[in-house]
């Protein structure tokens, strides 16, 4: 367990009776250290990370069916975008594979809400992202009556029987619920409107959806009462400080990536008699 830390993340961050309506979104769960010794402590493991990383790709290269997806939800504003950027941000590209679900293409519509979610499921040895994901089924969807109750309510044992499927094809999953504070949430938008390099992260609905606040509290709230199973559990982390989102999330991956006990892939050749050959080229 990295230093600083009273408890594994995974362990702190659990959504086990977590109620979301009491969230203190500015705690950092299981973490003693300061935002300077979160700072440090996150470049550290990064590294650390990214050599997990590295090992999980060679292993997909050498025919390992196995992969890591990380599932991010949260509203607008919580984060997930830092995330990709700074924590995805710090491992080789080549070994990811990341997807944003948005509002449904006519495309999409056409199909069940799991077809463009089978699509994008990580190829084994990648580091899968969803910025967004099949919760947005249950969580905007139930929020704005985008389907009747009778067509969302099946939706939570359904996703449950898809990630276990998911699970014994080898796929781990890190999912991950970000909350900040309405208060957080109207300073972060307040930035992305007096700063033109933020500008394109603003979209004017996000301030309406502010009203509906109550009602993405009780869909979370659902979500991870329902859907946080043994193999595919949730974890909620508070999201006000962006330091401790970040290095939540490092170590979440980092025990995911640890729990697969990675080698390095043996050579598929005799490594002397290539030396010796390589002597005599
Ligand atoms: P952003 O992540 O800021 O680019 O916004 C994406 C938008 O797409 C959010 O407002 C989501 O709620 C919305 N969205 C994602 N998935 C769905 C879905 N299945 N149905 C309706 N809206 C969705
Ligand atoms: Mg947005």
């Amino acid at each position: 367990m990295a230093k600083y830390w009273s408890r594994p993340a995974a362990e702190a961050l659990k959504a086990d009776g977590l109620r979301i309506a009491d969230l203190d979104t500015s705690a950092t769960p299981g973490f003693s250290g300061d935002k300077a010794m979160g700072l440090g402590l996150l470049a550290e493991r990064a590294t650390l990370l990214s050599g997990l990383q590295e090992k999980l790709y060679a292993n997909g290269r050498s025919g390992d069916k196995r992969s890591v997806l990380l599932v991010l939800q949260g509203m607008d504003t919580a984060g997930k975008g830092g995330i990709v950027r700074h924590v995805i941000g710090s491992v080789d590209p080549q070994g990811v594979d990341h997807a944003a679900f948005s509002v449904p293409t006519p495309e999409e519509k056409r199909h069940h809400y799991l077809w463009r979610i089978r699509k994008a499921l990580p190829r084994g040895g990648q580091l899968g992202v969803f910025d967004r994901s099949h919760y947005e089924d249950v969580l905007v969807v139930r929020v704005h009556n985008l389907v009747p109750p009778a067509e969302w309510e099946p939706r939570y044992d359904e996703i449950n029987a898809f990630e276990r499927e998911l699970v014994d094809e080898g796929i781990t999953l890190v999912k991950v619920a970000m909350f900040v504070s309405l208060d957080e949430q109207k300073r972060r938008l307040r930035q992305r409107l007096e700063r033109p390099d933020k500008y394109w992260k603003f979209n004017p609905a996000d301030i309406d959806e502010r009203a509906y606040w109550p009602a993405y509290q009780d869909a979370y709230q659902a979500m991870v009462d329902r859907t946080s199973t043994a193999y595919a559990p949730w974890h909620v982390i508070p999201a006000d400080r962006k330091w401790f989102s970040r290095l939540a999330v490092t170590e979440l991956l980092i025990d995911a990536l640890e729990t697969l006990k990675l080698d390095w892939p043996s050579a598929k050749f005799d490594v002397e008699e290539e030396l010796r050959r390589l002597d005599k080229a």
